[in-house]
């Protein structure tokens, strides 16, 4: 028998948990945060988690036996496959037993170790002692009765992939999340493809944009960028995802087409250092940069370590040549606009999306009083990394799988009207309902 069960993502886009059973083998496909739920019941940094235990009782996580580090039973989970870096894919990892495999990509595997390491000390971002088992497209992992395949596609993270799982049921796809409006839509391409040619029984997949979905390709993204930069006499400020590396080559390229220089964060040149041997990325060097450097009480080691190796800029001399620069700043250094004092006409561009952030809380209420504070109008300039409905439409109809479960949307019911003409039932997901393959 082969059962589906989703401990996450259900009526929330992201903090994907889906476990699937099979005969002798049971994996997850992503273990992430879910940033909605954990809002509803905590405030950090006041109030977080006394007890890892509690978080089964808001079902933030699974009550599953063996499965973490604080528990004493044996591991009965065989491997949790992560799709791609985000957090909300991948964030719990780190409540993991060490013994459990994690599998994902190599680029991934990068993401994780360059984010996870800079994040101050907590239990959600401890992952030292995880076994990672690196795998790429073309692999076939073959875990008890069921094999997974990994196939890449494209997101706003590099190295994303979505999974083919072949069960003694059929096979089933996971799409993680994917976008084919994106910089390279072959990638996504090859996985329907795929995706395809296995005739599945089952379609796991994304569904994020219902409702709010832009259309623009990071090429259309980068020359209105280019404009706004042009007209701006001062300060260019902006905020975009650390993770996207398209998003940053946008930036790096419209500061070099418009005479000013990058600054990037300490955090973001510890990543591009990490991602530097994968020349597939095409990523600036950390030379062509400038890195940003806080005023702080405690300078990490990593932190350190890239200051060394980079021409730095500070806030009191970022002050003095404000026309100079295109300078990411993340909300969580926006006290740096004290020193700063943009002049007027200075600009802020924020390039992630709204109002969900798949890496971090981010609390927009409080960012826009800032610029409100600092005279600094806002512009809103983002590419989506999920699929557009009318496209999802296409790759269903495409795939035809026999069932389809939507999960990572808020939305499951539009969802499910929209598609309701195609072929394959659609499935309302509920929240730690086991779903049996052999009865589709
Ligand atoms: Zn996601
Ligand atoms: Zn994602």
């Amino acid at each position: 028998m082969t059962s589906i069960t989703f401990y996450g993502g259900v009526n929330e886009v992201g903090g994907n948990k889906v476990l699937v059973k099979d005969e002798d083998a049971k994996v997850f496909l992503d273990f992430g945060t879910s940033f909605t739920k954990k809002r509803n019941f905590y405030q950090e940094p006041l109030m977080k988690p006394k007890m890892f235990k509690e978080l089964f009782k808001f079902n933030l996580l699974p009550e599953i036996e063996g499965l973490y580090f604080f528990s004493t039973s044996q591991p009965e989970i065989d491997g949790v496959f992560i799709s791609h870096g985000h957090r909300d894919h991948s964030g719990y990892i780190s409540f993991l037993k060490r013994e459990i495999p994690v599998f994902c990509g190599e680029t991934t595997k990068e993401i994780l170790e360059g984010v996870f390491e800079t994040q101050p000390r907590s239990y959600e971002n401890n992952i030292s002692g995880l076994k990672f088992k690196t795998f790429r497209t073309g692999d076939k992992i073959k875990i008890g009765s069921l094999t997974i395949e990994p196939v890449h596609c494209d997101h706003s993270i590099p190295g994303a992939y979505g999974f083919i799982i072949y069960t003694s049921s059929g096979s089933i796809v996971y799409t993680g999340d994917f976008r084919m409006h994106g910089k390279k839509p072959e990638l996504t391409q090859d996985f329907v493809e795929k995706a395809e040619k296995a005739e599945p029984v089952a379609l796991i997949t994304e569904a994020t944009n219902l409702t709010s979905g832009k259309v623009m390709s990071e090429k259309e993204l980068k020359e209105k960028l280019k404009k706004s930069v042009k007209k701006t006499k001062e300060l260019v400020l902006v905020n975009f995802a650390l993770t996207d590396t398209d998003r940053l080559n946008s930036f790096y390229n419209v500061a070099e087409e418009t005479g000013r220089k990058l600054v990037v964060t300490t955090k973001q040149a510890y990543l591009l250092k990490k991602l530097e041997k994968d020349k597939r990325l095409n990523l600036p060097k950390l030379r062509e940069l400038t890195v940003f450097s806080r005023e702080k009480k405690r300078v990490y080691r990593w932190e350190k370590e890239i200051i060394e190796q980079t021409e730095t800029i500070d806030s009191a001399s970022l002050a003095k040549k404000q026309n100079k620069y295109i300078t990411i700043l993340p909300f969580y250094s926006f006290q740096e606009l004290l020193t700063i004092k943009p002049e007027p006409g200075s600009v802020f561009i924020h390039s992630s999306s709204e109002p969900f952030n798949e890496e971090q809380e981010v609390e927009y209420e409080k960012l826009e009083n800032w610029l409100i504070a600092f005279g600094l109008p806002q512009y809103h300039l983002h590419v989506s990394g999920h699929i557009m409905p009318l496209e999802l439409r296409e790759v269903i109809e495409r795939i035809k799988p026999k069932k389809v479960f939507p999960i990572h949307t808020e939305h499951p019911e539009l969802f499910k009207k929209f598609m309701k003409d195609l072929k394959g039932e659609i499935e309302i997901v509920e929240h730690g309902k086991e779903y049996t393959l052999d009865k589709i």
